[in-house]
């Protein structure tokens, strides 16, 4: 009995990899040749944009992966920082990135101090994010000076909010090691944390709407957005060529304590990946991603700002050449 589910196992294994193999025709299509190729996007926490958006960005792909021998995952990851690391040591293929970062990554600043990530690429944008401070209403935190004293989740190491953070810190002269207790915890987890009042604030650069600040809302202990006064959001902008001025929406948040948007300043997302990934397989993913805008802005809020033209703003690292191909024959770019 045990040999012949054996022998069953290995027959389907066997005839699942064979649709998996290259070089056959397959509902009329070419396909490119060789055996599928599968590329892990990185995104974030699970209740972020990043993980949602990089699974329509998947969807998109996967339903044409016959044909493009090409097959995504998305794995829920640290963020930012954790994706650039890990697209610079192979772990994977793409990854979003906030613009900061990339920008830091590639000069070799802040995280990557005098390490320039030499082999980042840049592929495309996508939402804007708005470095978003969320406080429990009875905390009385009306301004970033009363962050000072406070329980406040700056973000998990490998997070891009947790940079943000400390960049807004020092414009304001706060201390994060002596003139509040700084947590760490993960994107995912914050929103409960607050809840249960074991912080009282927590920062996440995110787009919106996003699933942890509607967990947030959602609970019983009020929440409300804290707003970056102009004279920091100045500073930072004036500073900054990635920083830019930005309003937290309030009408995806019944519940929220706000009558009017929250000013703040913010980043945008971006696709990257690694000089190493064979054009072709950037190429593909670039040309399903730009050829289905419409349908990819219907599978996630954040979306509906995106144009053709924007997805090429706030990128500092070099095109990936299989992206910059697609982009010079849409004539996105001059040859
Ligand atoms: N911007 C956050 C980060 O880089 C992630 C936001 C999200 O997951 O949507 O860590």
């Amino acid at each position: 009995m045990k040999k012949w589910l054996g022998l069953v196992f290995c027959l389907v294994f066997a005839l699942g990899c064979q649709q998996e193999e290259g070089g056959q025709q397959v509902d009329g299509a070419e396909k490119t040749g060789g055996a599928m190729r599968f590329v892990t996007i990185g995104t974030g926490g699970v209740t972020g944009v990043y993980y949602p958006v990089g699974g329509a960005i998947s969807k998109l792909v996967n339903a044409k992966r016959q044909e493009l021998n090409l097959r995504t995952t998305v794995e829920s990851t640290g963020g930012s920082v954790f994706n650039v690391n890990a697209l610079m040591n192979g772990d994977l293929e793409l990854g979003v990135v906030q613009s900061d970062l990339q920008y830091q990554a590639y000069q070799g600043k802040g995280e990557w101090d005098g390490q320039p990530q030499e082999k980042l690429r840049a592929m495309f944008a996508l939402h804007p994010e708005a470095v978003t401070i969320i406080a429990a209403v009875d905390a009385n935190i009306n301004g970033v000076e009363d962050l000072k004293e406070k329980i406040v989740n700056i973000g998990a190491p490998g997070t891009g909010q947790r940079v943000n953070a400390m960049d807004l810190f020092r414009v304001a002269g706060i201390d994060a090691d002596s003139e509040l207790t700084a947590e760490g915890i993960k994107p995912a987890e914050a929103a409960g944390m607050l809840q249960d009042g074991r912080i009282d604030a927590y920062f996440y650069t995110v787009g919106h709407p996003n699933g942890s600040v509607k967990e947030a809302a959602a609970g019983t202990r009020q929440i409300k957005f804290v707003p970056v006064a102009d004279q920091y959001v100045e500073k930072l902008t004036a500073e900054q060529p990635y920083y830019a001025p930005a309003d937290i929406p309030i009408e995806p948040y019944p519940g929220v304590s706000n009558e009017e948007p929250v000013p703040t300043f913010g980043v945008k997302a971006t696709i990257c990946t690694s000089s190493e990934v064979p054009e072709e397989v950037i190429y593909n993913i670039t040309k399903t991603t730009f050829e289905n805008l419409d349908q990819l802005q219907t599978l996630h809020p954040a979306l509906e700002v995106l144009t053709k033209e924007n997805m090429l703003q706030g990128l500092s690292a070099p095109f990936h050449p299989g992206a910059e191909k697609y982009f010079k024959e849409i004539g996105l770019i001059q040859e």
